[in-house]
């Protein structure tokens, strides 16, 4: 029997999806704990609570909510002083995090806060004893390593996609709490969030990724990956670093060991050669399709489907095919 909480990752007031696969975790980890309660903590500004619903759709049992201004941007002082807090009291045998840019920095606060175990980056995780045994991928994904995680309470983080979200809904149970320290007295401040497009699906979140490379051979002609995207309807458009390093794409948009990790449904790789350092932030996708006119290129190794062919020829094909098949 074992309670865990799960801190829910939210931006510009909005929950993301990787803090409904953190529930869906700690859920699969409570009940090969024998039971528990799964309580998420929810820290942002003003209406932040409305949020709390989705939660409890996904398995929260309770949300602790943290309503607060200081909260509205990021402020990973004050958060952590308040997680930790949380911990701290002996309640929770287990803390959950996403294995994003802002929970990885969080996880590894509050861990070294109070002085416990870390399991990063999650893949997998089974409950064996007294100890959570995970799979988390090192070497650019090509080993896994095996870590067993004891103690009290034993932190985790999960990777985005790793683990999908299950509907699993439980009456709305919302506790109100405050901020540990006094949030405007952070020694960091976030000033400022920019937010990218809004109007696109997040990298992260997306199902479908068309990932386009030097193949490509000019920033004009994403527009075949855009328009294949859009087919879609439901997928975002990412590159390589050759292709950010350019100049034709920002370089949020990068996917790689040092850009952003990605592990969608489908996963389309266009002109893109399969260097080691790209393959570290897509290789746990579940279907890679990559089209690329070398035969022998690396990409094809890990591929479930290669197209062996011209991106100029394949990718307008390919669109028409999408359109075609939604068509019907
Ligand atoms: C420390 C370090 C970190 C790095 N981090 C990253 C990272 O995070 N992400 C990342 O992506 N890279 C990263 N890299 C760079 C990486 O090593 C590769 O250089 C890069 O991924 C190559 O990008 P690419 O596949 O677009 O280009 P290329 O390797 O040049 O491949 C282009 C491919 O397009 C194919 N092609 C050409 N024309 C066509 C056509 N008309 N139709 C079909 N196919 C065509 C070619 O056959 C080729 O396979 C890193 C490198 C280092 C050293």
């Amino acid at each position: 029997m074992a309670n865990v909480l799960v801190i829910a990752e939210a931006r510009a007031g909005d929950l993301r999806k990787v803090a409904l696969e953190a529930v869906t975790a700690a859920r699969t980890l409570a009940a090969q704990s024998g039971g528990g309660d799964v309580h998420v903590l929810l820290a942002g500004g003003a209406g932040i609570g409305a949020k709390a619903d989705a939660l409890a759709q996904h398995g929260a049992d309770k949300v602790l909510v943290l309503e607060h201004d200081g909260f509205a941007l990021n402020n990973p002082e004050a958060l952590t002083a308040t997680i930790a807090q949380q911990l701290q009291g002996g309640a929770y045998a287990y803390g959950v995090f996403s294995a994003t840019s802002h929970g990885r920095d969080l996880s590894a606060r509050v861990a070294a806060r109070l002085g416990v175990g870390l399991a990063p980056d999650l893949t997998g995780f089974a409950v064996e004893g007294s100890a959570v045994v995970g799979q988390h991928p090192i070497n650019n994904g090509k080993v896994v390593a095996t870590l067993a995680l004891s103690g009290a309470p034993a932190l985790l983080s999960v990777r985005p996609a790793a683990f999908q979200p299950v509907p699993d809904a439980r009456p709305l149970a919302i506790q109100a709490i405050s901020s540990a320290v006094d949030p405007s007295a952070s020694r960091v401040k976030v000033v400022e969030l920019k937010q990218g497009n809004t109007d696109k699906i997040d990298l992260g979140d997306a199902p479908v990724v068309v990932a386009g490379g030097r193949g490509l051979k000019a920033a004009e002609h994403f527009k075949l990956c855009d328009d294949l995207a859009e087919a879609f309807g439901n997928a975002a458009v990412g590159a390589t670093r050759a292709v950010t390093d350019d100049g034709w794409r920002p370089h949020s948009d990068q996917i790689g060991q040092t850009g952003r990790n990605v592990s969608p449904d489908l996963y389309i790789a266009v002109g893109i050669s399969g260097a080691i350092q790209h393959l570290a932030g897509m290789r746990t996708s579940r279907t890679i399709v990559a089209i690329n006119k070398d035969k022998d290129a690396p990409i094809f190794k890990i591929a479930d489907y290669g197209i062996v062919g011209d991106v100029f020829d394949v990718m307008p094909a390919l669109t028409a095919a999408v359109k075609a098949a939604k068509a019907s």
